[in-house]
């Protein structure tokens, strides 16, 4: 089996990770900026990680035939304050013409507050003036409804975004109709306990078709799977979908998607 890993934080684990997702068919990683579980305390933090983003961590990657992608910003959770927001989107776009970038990620919302929808107007804005694909993180739980429908809205009122350029991820059985109604991507984050099991995707999967929907991990420091993708394609396997329908799922689909960045060649 082939499969790509759309969303992946590899910064947080380990050599053998790579190393296991390689043996598992992965054939290539995104990484989206993220949240170090931890607030950084001045710009000059997220400089450095920019640069083991695009630098470092294709490096790790390579030394398992893996191809490492990667999508740059200030994530949701530390964006209350503007100010600090401003000065790190200052620093990315002499980060954008680095081969393994893809784009603007994982932007969006966390706690649906003023504050986090002025920078992701910001970071909006930076895609269309960079002509970006855009991966955007919906919040979690109780505000994950509220959060989509704000993003979306933000979305469509920039007229210079097309919404086959952007992905919206972590989609829930109630979110992910509006997403894919609007015209985006919609991604299905395989988490042991919050967001979505591997059954619960097959479920969306077969309610929903495979047209502009993913499968990813989005492993990070917490309690996750870097495998969960391979291991949705087994559930699919389980219940009798075909091989090429599970390809089209975690292969295909994201590459589609993918390629629209001439930087994604695997
Ligand atoms: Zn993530």
């Amino acid at each position: 089996m082939r499969y790509i890993e759309p969303h992946a934080h590899m910064v947080s684990r380990v050599t053998d990770d790579y190393e296991r997702m390689a043996l598992a068919g992965c054939q290539a990683i995104c990484e989206p900026a993220f949240w170090a579980g931890f607030d950084r305390s001045s710009p000059a933090g997220f400089y450095d990680y920019f640069c083991q983003l695009t630098e470092h961590e294709p490096r790790r990657a390579a030394k398992f035939g893996l191809k490492h992608f990667s999508w740059l910003c200030i994530n949701p959770k530390e964006s209350e304050d503007v100010k600090f927001a401003e000065e790190v989107i200052a620093l990315i776009p002499q980060f954008l013409d680095r081969p393994n970038v893809l784009g603007i990620g994982e932007i969006g919302l966390n706690k649906n507050s003023r504050n986090e929808l002025k920078v992701l107007e910001m970071h909006v804005d930076l895609a269309a003036r960079h002509q970006k694909l855009i991966l955007v993180h919906t919040p979690h739980l109780e505000d994950k409804l509220k959060g989509t429908q704000l993003i979306i809205d933000v979305l469509k009122n920039d007229r210079r975004i097309q919404p086959e350029r952007v992905i919206i991820d972590h989609v829930e059985e109630h979110t992910v109709d509006h997403v894919l109604n609007a015209g985006f991507w919609a991604g299905m984050t395989l988490y042991p306990e919050t967001k979505c099991t591997p059954a619960r995707a097959v479920d969306m999967l077969e309610m929903y078709g495979q047209e502009r929907l993913w499968l990813n991990s989005a492993c990070d420091w917490g309690a996750s799977d870097p495998l969960a993708v391979p291991k949705a394609a087994l559930e699919m396997k389980k219940r009798g979908h075909s091989a090429t329908v599970i390809d089209r799922v975690v292969f295909e689909n994201p590459a589609k998607f993918l390629s629209q960045s001439p930087n994604f060649k695997i």
